[in-house]
């Protein structure tokens, strides 16, 4: 299969041509036509399958055509450390970098939270952050919401759980708009996440890869 059959325009196609991706991953395959249905997801998939562009590629797909007549953070994506957002970060920029006007912004701990502040309050429509920097923007900035988000990402949902993040993203997913698409990856799928999957997926689909 191609990238071409799973219905993704020019723009990422392009993209996927420049990073030299020439067949979709097992998980990309499974992931991307669901995805772009609008249902919820859980897979099973570990680092190293794909599972980033898995997530990003029919993410940006919807934000070609999301309403500009508004600004609002459309998307975001939860990470379990910096390092992990900050690969994420750029993967999201390689694979929007022939789509215009796209902005993607990265909010972590160890970076100026005034700069980050700044950042946010400019609306950018991506935002990939640890649980921990997001929730003290979300507590203490007026003009930062997640009303009208799109898609939710839990990256790695497992290890976001065993570092102790639980009480923050049970916090932060009462703070996402109720009618936005939500996709959980985990390495393993323990107890913990599937509580996390009830709390904030709805009749999810279930891939592995
Ligand atoms: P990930 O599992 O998302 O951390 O991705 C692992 C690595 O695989 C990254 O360096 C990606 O750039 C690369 N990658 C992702 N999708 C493809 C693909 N379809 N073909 C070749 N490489 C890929």
């Amino acid at each position: 299969s191609s990238f071409m059959e799973l219905h993704l325009s020019r723009p990422l196609l392009r993209a996927c041509e420049a990073l030299k991706y020439t067949k979709p991953t097992p998980i990309q395959a499974a992931c991307i036509p669901l995805a772009l249905t609008g249902r919820d997801i859980c897979a099973s998939a570990i680092t190293g399958s794909g599972k980033t562009a898995a997530f990003a590629l029919p993410t940006l797909e919807r934000l070609l055509f999301r309403p500009k007549n508004r600004p609002a953070i459309r998307v975001l994506v939860l990470t379990p450390t910096r390092e992990l957002a900050v690969q994420v970060h750029s993967m999201i920029e390689q694979l929007a970098q022939f789509v215009k006007d796209i902005r993607c912004c990265l909010v972590v701990g160890g970076l100026s939270t005034k700069t980050q502040e700044a950042a946010l309050r400019s609306v950018p429509d991506i935002v990939v952050a640890t649980p921990g920097r997001m929730i003290d923007h979300l507590r203490n900035s007026m003009s930062v919401d997640l009303d009208d988000l799109a898609v939710l990402i839990l990256d790695e949902a497992d290890r976001l759980l065993e570092l102790g993040f639980s009480a923050e993203i049970r916090e932060l997913v009462r703070l996402c708009s109720k009618r936005r698409q939500t996709m959980l990856f985990s390495a393993t799928m323990t107890e913990q996440v599937d509580e996390l999957i009830k709390l904030s997926l709805k009749k999810p689909l279930r891939l592995s890869a």
